[in-house]
């Protein structure tokens, strides 16, 4: 085993996702402690270009028709090779749709210890957020390659970006796959799109009631933005699918967030982490959205936006 931190490069169509960047911060401060070197894993076809501007010593590319777009088979495949070869210190992947699927197999099939859901490293430990956020766990990194899942929240993007590492070709073996994709199906149009909004007034579950998101609308309208949500005030149908914001909805970077009755689960942070300015309005003093906050109000949130409103409409 080697000193390396691998950083298992995430891109959707021809884009690198930033979990991509914030990783390759988080893998710089690992390597610090191990006294190797952060390497990008990239994967693709034709996609060298999307090493630019990355903060790597290296990026190793592998290349082939089949890894054009995400499949979880070819990954597994390609990956499975490649760090069973070289043997890394450590490999991360985002705690994303696209890394979860790949971590957790490459876990069992190399026999390899993983560590999920890391914020940030202090110390050479691996600091991580489990249980919706409430339960922070520190592990130490065992005597042999661990595989990492991060989530967003504890590295900005933009301490990733900005270098341009050495490409080296890798040759990866993707032979007889049994899933490939077949056909990307556009998700289903917004009646706002959420993700170009400069002010968005953010529900959760502390909203209570379908009733009361008018509040959050009218406020919206004031502040000139638009209302999105949480995952259970979608799941109620309270709201469409396009307004969740999250893992399983969408990625949002409004210059300000105002996050109303959520809890700030790394579900949801993952979508939101990074927005310019976040306020958190919570009556719990330790909800987990304060960590991330600019500025938090420990108050009810129907009070708050009384008060709001009031001041607004008088504006
Ligand atoms: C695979 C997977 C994917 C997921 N994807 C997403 C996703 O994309 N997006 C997402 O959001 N979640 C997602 N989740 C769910 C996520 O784990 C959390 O359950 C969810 O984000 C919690 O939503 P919430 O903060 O609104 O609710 P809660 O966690 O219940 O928090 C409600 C908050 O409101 C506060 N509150 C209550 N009343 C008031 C009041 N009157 N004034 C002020 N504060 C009040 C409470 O103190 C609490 O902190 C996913 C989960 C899984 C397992």
């Amino acid at each position: 085993m080697n000193n390396d931190i691998y950083v298992v490069i995430e891109h959707v169509r021809e884009q690198v996702a930033d979990i991509s960047y914030i990783m390759l911060a988080a893998a710089h401060d690992l390597a610090q402690e191990t006294g190797g070197e952060v390497v990008g894993v990239l994967l693709g076809n034709d996609a060298q270009a999307l090493a630019d501007n990355m903060v790597a010593d290296k990026v190793l590319y592998g290349d082939d028709p089949a890894l054009a777009e995400f499949s979880s088979d070819a990954y597994t495949k390609a990956l499975a090779g490649l760090i069973s070869e070289n043997e890394p210190r450590a490999v991360f992947f985002g705690s994303t749709t696209i890394g979860t699927d790949v971590a957790g197999v490459l876990s069992a099939r190399l026999d390899f210890p993983m560590v999920s859901s890391c914020l940030k490293i202090a110390d050479g430990k691996v600091v991580s957020q489990i249980c919706g956020g409430k339960i922070m766990a520190e592990s130490e990194l065992a005597d042999m390659t661990t595989i990492i899942t991060v989530i967003p929240g504890g590295y900005k993007p933009e301490e990733g970006q900005g270098g341009s590492p050495e490409v080296t070709p890798v040759s990866v073996n993707v032979a007889d796959l049994k899933v490939t994709l077949r056909e990307y199906i556009e998700p289903e149009v917004a009646d706002v799109d959420i993700t170009t909004e400069n002010v968005l007034i953010a529900i959760g579950r502390g909203i209570q009631t379908e009733d009361n998101i008018e509040l959050a609308e009218e406020l919206a309208e004031l502040m000139d933005g638009a209302v999105c949500a949480s995952r259970p005030v979608v799941d109620q149908g309270w709201l469409p699918t396009p307004r969740m914001v999250g893992k399983s909805g969408q990625l949002v970077k409004p210059k300000l967030y105002l996050a109303l009755g959520i809890s700030g689960a790394p579900e949801h942070v993952e979508g939101m982490a990074d927005a310019e300015n976040i306020i958190a309005v919570n009556i719990d003093p330790g909800a987990p959205i304060f960590d991330i906050a600019k500025y938090g109000a420990e108050v009810d949130l129907f009070d708050l936006i009384d008060c709001l409103l009031e001041a607004l409409e008088d504006a």
